[in-house]
């Protein structure tokens, strides 16, 4: 076995697709930059986890993700640093409505994304707001008016925003759905439609799931072209 077959194998990673590229198997070989390396070292981060030697390489050559992974398996960084390596790359003028957009189920869930944001994405200057129900729109819209290079948001709440042509998708080039499985649960398939209906059709898509049902399926292949499916550990 070469040692990139030992790792994936000792770390149970099945990636499908073709031309799948190596894991990054330490945190050198990604070739972040080193102010971003510098955080995720002053984190206490010894290497990538699993999910992220492996998704990386693939979310950088712009293709479209599916990960299957239980949680805890750190897909926020896996989804956040490649967002992170495009808007550095592509810096768009944030007041005319954000490049990335990340969607999660609950108010927590999107607060502690927008945590890991603020954390890991000050090297790159990034600036992020959060959109949630359970709270009122108005100081979220006004957060908004300030412009956003990331979004993250419930589907709800941010369904209710475009509704109100308040938010503007026309520059958003990644696509972010966390723990689909589970907003699929909520019922949210119908809010989520309608605003990925919003998106530009050439976008990049990721998307993350800790099962991997027949409805989750279904909606992998409406928003996901040519994906590379990445498993972890023995999750179906
Ligand atoms: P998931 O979304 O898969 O449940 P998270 O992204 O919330 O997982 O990450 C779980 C925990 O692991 C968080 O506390 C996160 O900061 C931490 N973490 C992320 N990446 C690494 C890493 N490379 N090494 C160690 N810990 C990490
Ligand atoms: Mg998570």
């Amino acid at each position: 076995l070469s040692p990139v077959q030992a790792y994936l194998q000792q770390h149970e990673v099945t990636a499908t697709g073709g031309n799948v590229p190596a894991p990054f198997m330490t945190f050198e070989d990604t070739g972040f930059p080193p102010e971003i390396l510098r955080d995720i070292y002053s984190a206490g981060f010894a290497s990538p986890t699993p999910i992220q030697a492996q998704t990386w390489p693939i979310a950088l050559q712009s293709r479209d993700i599916v990960a299957i992974a239980k949680t805890g398996s750190g897909k926020t960084l896996g989804y956040l640093m490649p967002a992170f390596i495009l808007l550095r790359q592509c810096r768009n003028n944030s007041q005319n409505g954000p490049t990335v957009l990340v969607l999660a189920p609950t108010r927590e869930l999107a607060t502690q994304i927008q945590e890991e944001v603020l954390k890991f994405g000050r090297a790159s200057r990034v600036s992020c707001t959060c959109l949630y129900g359970g709270a009122p729109k108005g100081p979220q819209l006004k957060e908004l008016d300030r412009g956003a290079d990331i979004v993250v948001a419930t589907p709800g709440r941010l369904n209710d925003i475009l509704e109100m042509k308040k938010i503007n998708f026309g520059q958003v080039s990644l696509l972010i759905l966390d723990e689909a499985d589970r907003m699929l649960d909520m019922g949210f398939e119908p809010q989520i439609r309608k605003i990925v209906n919003e998106i530009p059709p050439r976008r990049q898509t990721l998307m993350y799931t800790a099962t991997w049902p027949k409805e989750v399926k279904k909606i992998a292949s409406d928003l996901l072209v040519n994906p590379v499916q990445v498993n972890i550990g023995n999750v179906d």
